[in-house]
């Protein structure tokens, strides 16, 4: 059994980190009303995840959970921040990859939104 909500608290932590790496690049902002509303969102959609402390990274999930206008904007910033995680916070962009790689999760419960 995992700790309870470790992993998706530091899933929440990373996305948050994400976004606000590429709104100063792309934005000159620490994180602009667009961003704060796509953090939010992020986190919105892992509190809902049907697979939890189970989950794989959101990327490989094998539930599309994103309304598709969000799922193009939060990719935009993966794209970006992804690869540059690894320079600002090793600790999660290693622990990211590693979350990754674990098996397909087995979904428990559906709770559709
Ligand atoms: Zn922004």
């Amino acid at each position: 059994m995992s700790r309870s909500g470790a992993r998706l608290a530091r899933e929440s932590v990373t996305i948050a980190h994400m976004v606000r790496l590429y709104c100063r690049r792309h934005h000159g902002r620490a994180l602009c009303a667009d961003c704060r509303q796509l953090t939010d969102y992020a986190q919105e959609r892992l509190k809902r995840c049907p697979f939890q402390d189970g989950k794989t990274t959101c990327a490989r999930c094998p539930v599309h959970c994103y309304r598709p206008e969000m799922r193009e904007r939060v990719r935009t910033v993966m794209r970006y921040a992804g690869p540059r995680m690894i320079y600002h916070h090793p600790y999660l962009a290693l622990r990211h990859l590693l979350d990754g790689r674990r098996k397909r999760p087995v979904r428990s419960s559906v709770r559709e939104v």
